[in-house]
């Protein structure tokens, strides 16, 4: 008689400071048609080969194989999601596996005009569109692309299909921080909830200083000053975003990963577009798992591989950086020229 392992079932996984593993975020390509400061300030970058990138057919087999294990929430990411060619097909695998409860995306929306109605109809359930400002002329500042009009056309084309609609907004200060409630009323008339994100030191952020870090708390009190007292909606639990409510009703989110973060509940994996799985997006290394993926392993290897890295997860990352009394960027330039992967168009947001 075979004795069961008591812990190879998904509702016991649990890494090593007792969190389960629940949302898997796939990087689909590392290219961007945007050079945003926070996230790609210099002007050349190393790009992994395309060969190393993982088909659909392997991402939507190792999609599975987490699904076994307990995810059951997949966000497409890059990179610039849509810039990977046919992601409506992927998305089309993806929705149809039951086991994905929710399928979301996070793109920068320059291409989401022509898209949105073949991935509603793929079967995408959720758009974020990260949106920085609402000024043509600052959006090329800080992008260095004259794209701000597709991107609303994005946003806009996103809406009409109907998708639940976020938008994303780094507040960087000297930059956009003087934005924030216009962006939160734009968000606001369009049916979308807003969160803003504090500046993160993570790889790629190569110009990050504490200074122009936007803390959560400045947040709050510039929202309050103009909208009266906000409340907390409900318990964080282990999204990222932690959401209030003005006195209007009206909803939005702060992403606190620089000044609260919120390791203690993080359920999220993450995998570059060549297949490296990291289980923490300051994580210095991940798990090769094209190799093991082209190396004929089986489902039952993999989800094997997957499950003794997950119960051996202590990643901190957020909380170890906040320990820190000399902080600066991650990683500097040669660092990722050398490693590409500590990158955070790279491993996706
Ligand atoms: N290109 C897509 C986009 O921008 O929406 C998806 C990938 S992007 C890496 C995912 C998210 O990471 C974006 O919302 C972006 O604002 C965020 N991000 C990138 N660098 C960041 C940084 N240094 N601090 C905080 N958020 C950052
Ligand atoms: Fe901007 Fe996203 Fe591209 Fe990074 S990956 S440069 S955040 S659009
Ligand atoms: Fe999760 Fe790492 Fe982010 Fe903390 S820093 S919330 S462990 S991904």
């Amino acid at each position: 008689m075979t004795v069961a392992d008591p812990t190879s079932s998904k509702d016991s996984l649990r890494d090593a400071l007792g969190r389960p593993l629940r949302s898997l975020r796939l990087s689909v390509t590392d290219r961007c048609n945007l050079r945003c400061s926070y996230c790609m300030p210099e002007p050349d970058y190393v790009w992994l080969p395309k060969k190393e990138l993982l088909t659909f057919e392997e991402l939507d087999r190792i999609t599975g194989i987490f699904c076994t294990l307990g995810v059951d929430k997949v966000r497409l990411t890059g990179g610039e999601p849509l810039l990977r060619s046919e992601i409506t097909t992927l998305v089309r695998e993806l929705a149809r596996r039951p086991a994905v409860r929710d399928l979301a995306m996070t793109t920068n929306g320059v291409l989401l005009a022509e898209r949105a109605r073949a991935l509603r109809e793929a079967g995408l359930r959720r758009l974020t569109v990260s949106l920085d400002t609402l000024r043509p002329e600052r959006f090329l500042a800080l992008t260095r692309a004259d794209h701000h009009a597709r991107v609303l056309a994005g946003i806009e084309a996103g809406r009409a299909e109907g998708f639940p609609l976020k938008l994303d907004t780094v507040v960087v200060r000297g930059t956009n921080e003087d934005e924030m409630l216009d962006l939160l009323a734009f968000a606001r008339e369009i049916g979308a909830e807003i969160r803003f994100i504090e500046y993160m030191d993570v790889g790629g952020a190569t110009r990050w200083t504490r200074e122009q870090v936007v803390s959560r708390a400045e947040m709050l009190q510039a929202i309050s000053a103009t909208h009266g007292a906000v409340e907390p909606v409900g318990a964080q639990g282990s999204d990222p975003a932690e959401r209030f409510r003005l006195p209007d009703g009206t909803t939005f989110g702060i992403i606190a990963s620089t000044t609260t973060p919120f390791c203690r509940a993080c359920d999220r994996s993450r995998l570059t577009a060549d297949g490296t799985w990291y289980t923490c997006l300051y994580a210095r290394s991940g798990a090769n798992l094209r190799a093991a993926l082209r190396s004929g392993a089986s489902d039952a290897e993999i989800a094997s591989l997957l499950r003794v890295g997950w119960r051996a997860r202590t990643d901190r990352g957020a909380e170890q950086r906040l320990q820190l009394e000399q902080r600066g960027a991650l990683a500097g330039r040669p660092e990722l020229r050398q490693d590409p992967r500590l990158e955070m168009h790279t491993r996706g947001g």
